[in-house]
């Protein structure tokens, strides 16, 4: 019989303890965590944190799930060191685990860039459940909430506390929002419809400091100005969690490094999600992970099964806000485009030779889906690139 073992009980982890249990109905399966939840929605933390909905909606698999499949799942547990010899992990409670397939699927952690303040009280960043508990509570009585990064994570969890009544100041480096996910003028449209709603935006802006004595009362920008804060929330990107690749003897780069089986350098070894860098791309999204979790855990259990990369495809979840993009989204304008705009909607398809490789749909996504699928398949679009924007086009006989 034999002896799987995952760490981390994310998305990543997740699917590949059922891949596994789909191939191998015998085989023991073991899978720890260091949180206190089993499978959650990591992605819906934003909704918690609104007070949208509580904590028992955001778990994903419950105890039954865990029984029916046979897998047992440690909690509060921290996996610190690795003896691969023995093929061995130890816990931070001195627990010793045996496996003879050991799956890494630690995930990622908030980066915090070296900003002179960033360990005074009231300042935060939003990565689990203890996270976002963390911040509902300390929020309560404050009123101004700066918060440093205006990526997606950031956006969203800046809507969660302008839901709550908080005044909220984006502070980004880049000089638009969304510099990954939108053009300059996709990101202007943007900047418009969320001042609207109550944002307040400094782009273009750097942190020089997070003032107060030990509580936090304001951010210093570089050139002087002061916003006023009691707390900030820093969404600067995500580093994945590699401590456990220098005990394990991994390779690792920006993430630790897997071949299309999810496979590392060491035998019996598989790391997915956004821990692994797969091609140099750590993917850092939940398509990926999901996905290479579902390969790592057939492949573990001697199943055929390749990963080929996932489509970059983001989508923001602010409500009155229908925004996705996907792919290379031209920012330079080095490409062909095709762009189609009114007074609510903006939207570009990025085209090389003939296919599609990246698109920005703002104000309607209806069509987002059936895109990225043409995209994914590399379909030839000399035929259809003028008309596919189109409210009316017929997706039918593609
Ligand atoms: C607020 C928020 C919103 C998001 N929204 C989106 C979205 O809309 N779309 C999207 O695609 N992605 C989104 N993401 C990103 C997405 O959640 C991640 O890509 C996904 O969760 C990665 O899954 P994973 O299983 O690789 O890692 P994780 O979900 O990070 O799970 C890893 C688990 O391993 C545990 N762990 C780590 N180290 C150890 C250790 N040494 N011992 C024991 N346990 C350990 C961690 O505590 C964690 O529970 C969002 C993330 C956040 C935080």
């Amino acid at each position: 019989m034999t002896n799987y073992l995952i760490i981390g009980n994310g998305v990543a982890g997740t699917s590949a303890a059922e891949g596994i249990r789909k191939q191998d109905k015998e085989g023991k399966i073991t899978v720890i965590t260091e949180e206190e939840l089993p499978f959650y929605y990591r992605l819906r933390l934003n909704e918690y944190l609104a007070g949208d909905i509580d904590e028992q909606s955001l778990i994903a698999k419950g105890d039954q799930w865990y029984k029916d499949l046979a897998i047992d799942l440690i909690l509060n547990t921290r996996v610190v060191g690795a003896d691969p010899g023995k093929k061995l992990v130890e816990t931070e409670n001195d627990l010793t685990f045996s496996y003879d397939r050991l799956l890494i699927a630690t995930g990622s952690h908030s980066f915090v860039p070296p900003i002179t303040g960033s360990d005074k009280t009231g300042v935060f960043t939003l990565r689990s459940v203890l996270d976002a508990r963390n911040i509902s509570s300390y929020v309560k009585n404050i009123e101004d909430v700066v918060l440093i990064g205006g990526g997606l994570l950031g956006l969203e969890a800046g809507n969660a506390l302008r839901k709550l009544g908080k005044k909220v100041m984006v502070v980004e480096f880049f000089p638009r929002l969304l510099p990954r996910q939108l053009d300059p003028d996709g990101a202007k449209r943007l900047q418009d419809t969320m001042e609207k709603m109550g944002f307040s935006f400094r782009l273009g802006a750097k942190t020089s400091e997070i003032t107060g004595k030990e509580k936090v009362t304001g951010v210093m920008l570089e050139g002087g100005e002061q916003l006023p804060a009691g707390m900030v929330i820093i969404s600067a990107g995500v580093r994945p969690n590699m401590e456990l690749a220098e005990p394990l003897g991994l390779h690792c780069d920006k993430g630790i490094q897997v071949n299309e089986h999810l496979k590392t350098n060491q035998d019996h070894i598989f790391a997915a999600g956004d821990v692994a860098e797969f091609r140099g791309m750590p993917y850092g999204i939940w398509p990926a992970a999901m996905e290479q979790g579902k390969i790592a855990g057939a492949v573990m259990a001697d199943g055929d099964a390749a990963y080929q990369g996932t489509i970059m495809a983001n989508t923001l979840k602010v409500a009155g806000i229908d925004l996705a993009s996907a792919g290379n989204i031209d920012a330079q304008g080095e490409f062909e485009s095709k762009v189609v705009t009114d007074e609510h909607i903006y939207k570009k398809l990025v085209i090389e030779k003939d296919r599609i490789i990246g698109c920005i749909m703002l104000g309607n996504t209806i069509d987002f889906n059936k895109i990225t699928k043409i995209m994914l398949a590399k379909k030839n679009v000399s035929q259809i690139k003028e008309n596919i924007l189109s409210e009316d086009f017929d997706f039918k006989n593609l």
